[in-house]
Formats: C-alpha cells, structure tokens, sequence
C-alpha cells in the first residue's frame, strides 16, 4: 500500500459538504496529492478498488451509512483492511475521537480543517504506514 516513488499519494475525500470538499481538495492537490473527492460513503466503498487511495480523510456526518459504519466495512474488506484512514468531524464532542478510533480511524481531524496543516497532517499519516494487523 505505500505510494510508488514516481507517484503523487492518492488521498480519497469522503465528504458530503460540496464547499468542505472541494476546500480539501484545492488545499491537497495544491500540496501535490492526487485527491478524488466523493459525497458518499456507499460510493467510496464502490469506488475502493479502482482508486486504490494511500489514504482516506472519511467525514463522520455523512448522509445514509455514516463514517464510523463506513470505516468498519473498509476494515473488513481484505485488501483495504490497512489503508489509513483519517476522521473528519464538524462536531468536536466528547468521544467521538475514541468513536472514530474504535471504528478502525487511524487518526482524527476536528472541524473547520486548518488549511495550513492538513497536507502535513496527511502526510504524517501515510509516512506511518499501513495499519499492522491487529
Ligand atoms: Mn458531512
């Protein structure tokens, strides 16, 4: 799962918030990711094998199947049991990092991003690596 080193890391955008989405987008792609940006998680678990991200910033709030249920469906997928996943949430409440850690997040991102530290934040992420199985 580690990026090729003659590829941009593949970051894939779970958001439902067209404006927070393509925010997300812009600040990534201008930092050199390669980002595909869904509203859906239904989609994002469509769509898994053909993107094949190094990393997944999953919004919580999401309409229909929520972040946390779409973060352990990923995590019982085989292939992408390992993928880093990182937690967006707009609302900063009591539990939901220890939520999104239980669901199988890697890391956690409160609400409104900080434009300046998200790619770093990201890249944090991907430098640890996969998930070792647990
Ligand atoms: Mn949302």
């Amino acid at each position: 799962m580690a990026a090729d080193a003659d590829r941009p890391p593949v970051v894939l955008v779970v958001e439902d918030n067209e404006d927070n989405r393509e925010l997300v987008i812009k600040v990534l792609r201008h930092r050199g990711f390669a980002v595909v940006g869904l509203e859906t998680g239904r989609e994002a678990l469509e769509r898994l094998a053909e993107i094949r991200p190094d990393v997944i910033l999953m919004d919580i709030n999401l309409p229909g199947m929520d972040g946390y249920e779409v973060t352990s469906r990923i995590r019982a997928t085989p292939e992408f049991a390992a993928v880093p996943i990182i937690a967006l949430t707009a609302h900063a409440m009591r539990g939901d990092e220890a939520k999104s850690l239980a669901a199988g997040c890697d890391a956690y991102i409160p609400k409104p991003i900080n434009v300046r530290t998200l790619a770093d934040q990201i890249s944090a992420v991907i430098a640890a690596g996969p998930r070792s199985a647990s």
